[in-house]
């Protein structure tokens, strides 16, 4: 998911959705804006599908007054499938010391415990959503403020949380003790902005001012600025390796390195491990373009796009149920014949989770008359599922859990299949002696089965770490 908020502009409903937009990316599904003014109150909408196709009419902007906002688009992950508006997200509680509105990204591991207790002892839950958790802890907590009331609520949730909220005055943002999810602080004007990438900072022309740090919460008022507080034991931070990979945008910044720099050179080390002979490089657009451009680049085998993708379509894999995925391959990419024809072809991609891209392309591209098909993927085997707020599938779904990486190469009918390692994944990412063994830089737990945060709630359904 993506979250966004804004206080000390005019009309902040208007940067909310301008930042909602360029984090489209990170979900499709839904999208939804709270914005608090002093003489309207607290107001909110919550719409399915892309933000441009919803919060650009100004019939329902105008229902959005105010100077402080956050907002949130929304791409569901395993557990709550087949979306209903109640679970689009900001989600508002009203306390006695007024209203407070969440937006969350990431995924709560315990929740489905959390739910249960709550609910024995009252809570009412408007929606299926793992976020709402929350706000019904909030409700419980004794403090006498809601950012402290938030602090008690999250010192409960175990997982990924990066969180954006507000109440009538502030704007809250707290990122988990891991730092799962990403989160920046931005300075616009007079006023201050949160993100979950640095690319909905440009896009409303925000200064980029920092991270917000694992296990850190800011509470930021137009008048008192951003005040820091540290609610969490402190903890090795465990940032996402897969937002590197496929997630963020390439036109964000994290940890001072640009996202497209990292995945070309996640395609430097590829061609470095894995090399072969062949005479053209080809991307899956879009998220294996740069990759592909570094693969090029260090092989010295021509960059070409043999695969071009229709700009209309939204990304498959986001896309909640199977059969739409299936469709979505065809609907979205087409073969460059031309350019294909007769050729060796190296196709690059970011990952293989199901093999159902994989094997559709192999197709389309032979289909084109190419000679033969290697596939470099730029991250290693996924063989574990994201329980930490990315959608990937059961683990029996997933190709690389079943089958060796020589069975997967026979079973997408390919001329060869190779993965970057893990080492070579954290050398790109600017690790130079790899992944340390003892106490991994980053999460990895798709590829590598260490799952930095027990995941309680699946191990409870059965899950086998
Ligand atoms: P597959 O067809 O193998 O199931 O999916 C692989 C494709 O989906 C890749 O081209 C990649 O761009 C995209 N993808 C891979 N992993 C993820 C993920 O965890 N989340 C999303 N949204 N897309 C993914
Ligand atoms: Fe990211 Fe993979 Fe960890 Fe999920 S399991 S947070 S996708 S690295
Ligand atoms: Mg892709």
């Amino acid at each position: 998911c993506g979250i966004f908020g804004a206080v000390g502009v005019t009309d902040a409903a208007n940067f909310v959705a301008l930042g909602l937009h360029a984090l489209q990316h990170r979900g499709q599904e839904a999208g939804g804006i709270v914005t608090y003014d002093p003489v309207e109150g607290f107001n909110s909408a919550r719409r399915f599908g892309y933000v441009r196709d919803n919060f650009t009419s100004q019939t329902l902007m105008k229902t959005l007054p105010g100077a402080l906002g956050i907002g949130h688009v929304r791409y569901s992950t395993a557990g709550s499938k087949g979306a209903a508006i109640r679970d689009v997200q900001p989600f508002f509680g009203e306390f006695s010391m007024g209203g407070a509105a969440i937006a969350h990204n990431g995924n709560i591991t315990n929740a489905d415990a959390l739910r249960r207790e709550l609910v024995e002892r009252g809570s009412i839950f408007q929606s299926s959503s793992d976020s709402e958790c929350i706000i019904h802890l909030m409700a419980r907590s004794l403090q006498r403020n809601i950012p402290e009331r938030m602090e008690d609520a999250l010192r409960r949730v175990e997982g990924a949380f990066s969180v954006v909220a507000m109440t009538r005055t502030k704007l809250i943002g707290v990122r988990d003790p891991l730092g799962v999810r990403p989160l920046v602080l931005g300075k616009i004007g007079e006023g201050w902005c949160l993100a979950s990438e640095t690319c909905a900072l440009d896009i409303i022309g925000a200064e980029y001012v920092r991270e917000i740090e694992p296990g850190e919460m800011v509470v930021i008022t137009a008048e008192d600025g951003v005040q820091s507080h540290r609610p969490f034991r402190p903890q090795p931070s465990k940032f996402c390796i897969f937002e590197h990979v496929y997630f963020s945008r390439p036109d964000s910044i994290i940890g001072g390195q640009s996202v497209y720099e990292t995945r070309r050179q996640i395609g430097v080390e590829l061609a470095r491990e894995n090399p072969v002979e062949a005479d053209l490089v080809c991307p899956v657009p879009d998220s294996g373009t740069p990759a592909a451009i570094g693969f090029a680049h260090e092989s010295g085998i021509p960059f070409g796009m043999g695969i071009i993708r229709n700009q209309y379509m939204g990304r498959t894999f986001i896309e909640p149920t199977e059969h739409i995925r299936n469709m979505g391959v065809r609907l979205k990419l087409n073969v460059n014949r031309a350019l294909i024809k007769g050729k060796r072809v190296i196709l690059v991609d970011d990952s293989v989770v199901r093999g159902t891209t994989s094997r559709k392309i192999k197709e389309m591209i032979l289909d084109a008359g190419a000679a033969e098909v290697h596939f470099r993927i730029a991250s290693p085997p996924t063989a574990w599922p994201c329980f930490y707020g990315v959608d990937t599938p059961q683990r029996e779904k997933l190709l690389a859990a079943t089958m060796s990486e020589e069975e997967m190469c026979q079973h997408l009918g390919v001329d060869s299949l190779k993965f970057i390692s893990l080492d070579g994944l954290y050398r790109a990412v600017g690790e130079a002696e790899g992944r340390d063994k003892s106490c991994p830089q980053y999460c990895d737990a798709c590829f590598s089965g260490e799952y930095p945060v027990e995941p309680a709630d699946m191990i409870k359904k059965g899950f086998q770490m």
